[in-house]
C-alpha cells in the first residue's frame, strides 16, 4: 500500500508540510481536563461573531435542505456597491484559503516560479507547491516585507507574488509609498496578490489602496475574509477583488456551490453591523495598548502590530512558554516553524482575557 501510493500519487503532494492550526479549546479540555479555557491563537474576534450576522443565520436555517446560490448572487452585489467595483470583479470563496488555491489551479504550471516572504501565511506556499511550483522565498527585513528583495528576485518564471498586508505573523505592514514604488517596477504580467485579512485592523493612515490597481486594470487580485474582524472564522467566507478577466479564469475552477448559504446570509449581515466592526476594531486598539504596556511591564520585546495579534519574544523556548500557558488554560501560538524559536503570536482579546494572558504569562516566566 506504502508503494502503491508512493508510486501513484502526484509526487508535489510529498513536498507539501501539513498546516498548523491554533488548538481548539475542546481538545484541551480533552487533554488537560481544565475548564475555563482561553483561545488566543487563531486571531478570532474574541466579540464572537456580529449579532446582526447571528440574527440573520438563524433566520436562514430552515432553508439548508436548499443548495445555496451558487453565484452567491447577493453578497457579490453587496461587495460590488461597497467597494465601488463591478459585481463581475467579486469572487467569493469557502475561506480565502479556498480562494487563494483556485487562483494556484487556475495560474500555475508546473516549475513556474511564486515570490513570497518568510516567515509569512502558510498558505501560499501550501497552494504552490501542490501545482508544482518553485516557491522562492525572500526574508523579512526588521520584520517588515522586504519588496526591494522580492522586485529583485522576480525571473522570467515568476507567476505570481504574494504579499500579505499587515504580514502573518509579524503584524507590521507595507505602506503606500512602498508599494507605488513596487508596482512603477513590477512587470504587468506577474500577479500580485494582496492578502489583506486583516486590513480593517490597521489604525496606520498609510496602508495602500490595493483596490486601486485592480480599478487601474493591473492584474492585482485583493483578498480578504469574513473570518478575523467580522468574526465568522467557522462559516468559511472569503473575497476576492479582481479584474473581470482574473475572476472569470478562476470561476472555471470552482465549485459550484463552494459557500454554504448561512456563509453567504452571515457575511451580508456583517458587512453592513458598521457597529460592531467600530466595536471590534476600538477593542482591538485598546487591548493592544495595554498588552504593549505591559509587556514593557515584563522587560519583554514584542513587534508592533497593525493587526489583532502581537508577536511577543519571550526569551526562551517557545514551547516551553506554550506548554506553560496552556496548563494555565491560555492558547496561544508557537513560532518556531516561522523561525522564531523564542517567539509566541498572541490574538489580542477581551480585557479580561489580556489581563489573564499578562498575568500568567509573568507566572510562567518567573517575573
Ligand atoms: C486568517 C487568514 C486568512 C483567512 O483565511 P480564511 O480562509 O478566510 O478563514 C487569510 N490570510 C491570512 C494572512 C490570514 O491570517
Amino acid at each position: 500500500m506504502q508503494d502503491f501510493v508512493k508510486n501513484k500519487a502526484r509526487k508535489e503532494i510529498f513536498d507539501l508540510k501539513p498546516y498548523i492550526p491554533g488548538k481548539p479549546i475542546e481538545e484541551v479540555k480533552r487533554e488537560l481536563g481544565i475548564d475555563n479555557i482561553i483561545k488566543m491563537a487563531s486571531n478570532e474576534n474574541p466579540l464572537g461573531p456580529s449579532p446582526r450576522a447571528l440574527e440573520a443565520i438563524t433566520k436562514n436555517l430552515p432553508q439548508i435542505h436548499l443548495y445555496p446560490d451558487a453565484n452567491c448572487f447577493e453578497l457579490k452585489k453587496r461587495l460590488a456597491e461597497f467597494y465601488s467595483i463591478a459585481a463581475d470583479s467579486v469572487l467569493i470563496g469557502n475561506g480565502s484559503d479556498e480562494l487563494l488555491k483556485l487562483l494556484a489551479e487556475a495560474f500555475i504550471n508546473r516549475d513556474d516560479q511564486v515570490i513570497f516572504a518568510q516567515p509569512t501565511f502558510s498558505e501560499y506556499e501550501f497552494v504552490s507547491l501542490i501545482m508544482g511550483a518553485e516557491c522562492i522565498k525572500i526574508p523579512l527585513k526588521n520584520y517588515t516585507l522586504d519588496l526591494e528583495g522580492i522586485f529583485q528576485a522576480i525571473t522570467p518564471k515568476t507567476k505570481i507574488i504574494f504579499i500579505c498586508n499587515p504580514n502573518n505573523p509579524s503584524g507590521t505592514m507595507v505602506t503606500s509609498i512602498q508599494i507605488s514604488t513596487f508596482m512603477e517596477q513590477v512587470p504587468d504580467d506577474i500577479i500580485i496578490v494582496f492578502d489583506e485579512a486583516y486590513s480593517e485592523y490597521v489604525e496606520s493612515s498609510d496602508f495602500p489602496d490595493s483596490l486601486d490597481y485592480v480599478r487601474q486594470g493591473r492584474n492585482v487580485i485583493v483578498s480578504r475574509t469574513f473570518s478575523k474582524i467580522y468574526g465568522l472564522a467557522a462559516l468559511r467566507a472569503g473575497y476576492a477583488l479582481t479584474t473581470a478577466a482574473i475572476a472569470q479564469a478562476i470561476e472555471r475552477v470552482r465549485e459550484p456551490f463552494n459557500v454554504n448559504t448561512l456563509a453567504q446570509v452571515g457575511a451580508l449581515a456583517a458587512l453592513d453591523d458598521h457597529e460592531y466592526v467600530l466595536k471590534s476594531k476600538q477593542l482591538n486598539r485598546e487591548g493592544k495598548q495595554y498588552l504593549y504596556a505591559e509587556l514593557s511591564r515584563l522587560g519583554l520585546n514584542y513587534v508592533p502590530s497593525e493587526a489583532n495579534f502581537i508577536l511577543v519574544d519571550c526569551g526562551r523556548s517557545c514551547r516551553t512558554v506554550f506548554n506553560d500557558l496552556l496548563q494555565q488554560g491560555i492558547i496561544v501560538r508557537t513560532c518556531d516553524h516561522f523561525g522564531y524559536p523564542d517567539f509566541i503570536r498572541v490574538t489580542i482579546g477581551k480585557p479580561d482575557d489580556n489581563q489573564r494572558f499578562i498575568k500568567s504569562l509573568e507566572n510562567v516566566l518567573g517575573k
